[in-house]
């Protein structure tokens, strides 16, 4: 049974032409290629067999670049030129950062815009570091597959926003590769489990790798496989539980300041030591440091699963607001996948396992789970299969929406909407003769512009002067399969028309997003009064200019005592528009339109009397 339809025009393969296609699992720690052979995914590997690439790149001394074991190696030794996590830093600035980069070794620098790393070859950026390792595997596949590549899928996490994909995809620019599609790693993951056993239900994929934590839920029916929600924790990850059991052994062995590379010694060190502990139930560090000190330690099996339980703890968490977002319970969970180098841990697993009260799906193997799917989907692209229906559903992590009058968001693409998604939204101008309208893009959950993240804000210009509200403007938003969104407006009586692609310059990480999350919850009452008053006043404020417009004109229908009256019922609501509430205004506004109906009712009557003058009865 097909799962996944993706129709890409123009890349249905000739007849017994077989594209070279890999699917690419750039990961913080480790990078994978793999590549569809004889109709089943495999991983490529090295010349020494091994399949994981460690994402870890050095500049050397003279002009050489090393990338992987042997990068890895040297980073003991060179750690200013040698550069890991290259993923926790791309598409994002130096202020994104934050705690982040504190145990990071590097010498950082950089504008607003981008970070930037100086090393003994100059100045690296994330991209050029990613570039590198993706130069690196796409050798790799073209010596293993003996010819060139078409084209190439990568894998990134689903929170990734639009710079941290955009950066991504200009890495493999960089490195040479054409990129058919970016695909969020829980997706890919699925990919390959779900073919493998095609079932219905919904599936949850558990992703925590070394820096990253992916949680996604899957609903998978007929034929169609769907993401219904996605969560996580870009700042946790296998790194994290490093992090712990290298500052706990500074601490039994009385050590404040390392040095750099007696820090990388040990990271590496306790790395190990973590990775031995899911099959044996205890283990030895021991090192000699730069200054002579020797270090000599025993760590338990339970000792680090308890140092360490807060981390698992915290995994969980995303979990449930996945589900939440959902709208599903833990109990309709058909299957849990697990993928990522630290599901091996046994604690997380039990947690995991303890959580869905079911045991989790580990059959394939999870570091390479990802770039199994995302060759499997590297495959269909490049169309080799052109026969078979797919069809891939992916969805936006928060609201996309537009500032309307009075500083309120419109959403026009709700949260946790399928993608690719387009919509369309009509908007109108509000003053008499308006000509230009600004839009105004912006994410988040919260009814107020205020409180939601700007993404980019351009102009319709020429617009025909007509009355407010006469315009009729098309929105557009447009969000692609890689998550990348353009919004667009269009004036339907002239067409004009003027749009923008959105690619913020800051990224947002998920703590950003959690926190944006939580926050439209907690403040959603006070939200929906802010927002009930501000469209009271927008509607008053509308009468008001309204009548003004029509006393400008006609005055004389009325005698003093109208006038009087309809000039005390817009004081009384323009003093409520500053202190009243929204009942108040929605009561005033009310008010002013009785007052004012034997006015229109006369207004009426004039211009009847206008259009007529001058026709004959026949005519009409
Ligand atoms: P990423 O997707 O971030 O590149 P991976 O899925 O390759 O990460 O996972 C890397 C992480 O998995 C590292 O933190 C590594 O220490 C951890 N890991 C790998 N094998 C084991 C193991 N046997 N026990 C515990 N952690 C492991
Ligand atoms: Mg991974």
């Amino acid at each position: 049974m097909a799962l996944l339809q993706i129709a890409e025009p123009g890349m249905s393969a000739a007849p017994h032409q077989h594209r070279l296609a890999v699917g690419i699992d750039l990961g913080t720690t480790n990078s994978l290629v793999a590549s569809v052979k004889s109709g089943s995914a495999v991983c490529l590997p090295d010349e020494q067999g091994r399949v994981t690439l460690p994402s870890v790149v050095r500049y050397c001394e003279n002009t050489r670049i090393e990338s992987g074991y042997d990068a890895l190696k040297a980073q003991k030794i060179d750690p200013l030129n040698t550069i890991s996590s290259a993923k926790r830093l791309i598409g994002r600035t130096l202020s994104d950062l934050k705690q982040d980069s504190h145990y990071l070794p590097y010498r950082f620098g950089g504008s607003e815009k981008i970070i930037e790393l100086q090393t003994r070859q100059g100045i690296k950026t994330p991209i050029d570091v990613s570039a590198e390792i993706l130069r690196t595997l796409k050798e790799r596949a073209e010596e293993n597959l003996g010819g060139e590549l078409t084209g190439a899928v990568i894998t990134v996490p689903a929170y990734f926003d639009d710079a941290q994909r955009q950066a991504t995809k200009d890495a493999a620019r960089l490195a040479g590769l054409n990129v058919l599609r970016l695909l969020n790693e829980p997706t890919a993951a699925a990919i390959a489990y779900g073919l493998d056993n095609a079932s219905e239900g919904t599936f949850v994929v558990y992703d925590l790798g070394g820096g990253t934590l992916d949680v996604s839920v899957l609903q998978l029916t007929k034929g169609l496989f769907e993401v219904k929600a996605t969560n996580g924790n870009s700042a946790l990850g296998g790194d994290d539980f490093d992090h712990r059991l290298f500052c706990q052994l500074l601490e039994q062995n009385g050590l404040s300041q390392l040095n750099e590379q007696d820090s990388q010694l040990l990271i590496s060190l306790v790395r190990a030591a973590k990775e031995s502990l899911t099959t044996e139930t205890s283990t030895t560090i021991r090192a000699t440091l730069s200054d002579g000190h020797t270090i000599n330690t025993t760590i338990t099996r339970q000792a680090f699963h308890n140092l360490t339980q807060p981390l698992v703890a915290k995994t969980i968490e995303p979990v449930k607001q996945a589900l939440k977002d959902a709208g599903i319970s833990k109990t309709d969970v058909k299957g849990v996948i697990m993928v990522g180098g630290s599901t091996r841990m046994l604690h997380v697993q039990q947690a995991v396992a303890t959580f869905f009260g079911q045991t989790p799906l580990n059959n394939l193997n999870p570091d390479q789970v990802v770039a199994l799917g995302a060759a499997m989907q590297a495959n269909i692209l490049a169309g080799n299969k052109s026969d078979e229906e797919w069809l891939l559903l992916d969805v936006t992590p928060l609201s996309l929406g537009l500032e309307t009058y009075g500083g309120l968001a419109e959403k026009v693409i709700p949260r946790n909407s399928t993608l690719p998604t387009a919509r369309a939204q009509e908007f109108t101008t509000f003053k008499d003769g308006q000509t230009a309208m600004t839009i105004h893009v912006v994410q988040g959950e919260r009814e107020l512009v205020a409180d939601c993240r700007s993404l980019a804000k351009f102009t319709l210009r020429g617009i025909p002067p007509m009355a407010a509200g006469a315009a009729r403007i098309l929105v557009t938003f447009q969000v692609d399969a890689d998550g990348l969104l353009s919004v667009s407006a269009r004036e339907q009586s002239t067409g004009v028309q003027a749009q923008i692609e959105v690619k913020p310059s800051y990224g947002l990480d998920d703590e950003t997003i959690t926190q944006m999350l939580k926050d439209s919850m907690s403040n959603a009452s006070e939200d929906m009064a802010a927002r009930a008053r501000t469209e009271a006043t927008v509607e008053a404020e509308g009468l008001i200019s309204a009548v003004q417009a029509a006393l400008a004109l006609d005055r004389d229908l009325l005698n003093e005592d109208e006038l009087n009256t309809i000039q005390t019922a817009i004081t009384t609501l323009e003093n409520l528009i500053q202190t009243g509430n929204a009942d108040e205004i929605r009561q005033a506004v009310t008010d002013l339109g009785h007052t004012t109906d034997d006015f229109a009712a006369k207004r009426m009557d004039r211009n009847i009397k206008r259009a007529l003058t001058g026709q004959k009865v026949e005519d009409i």
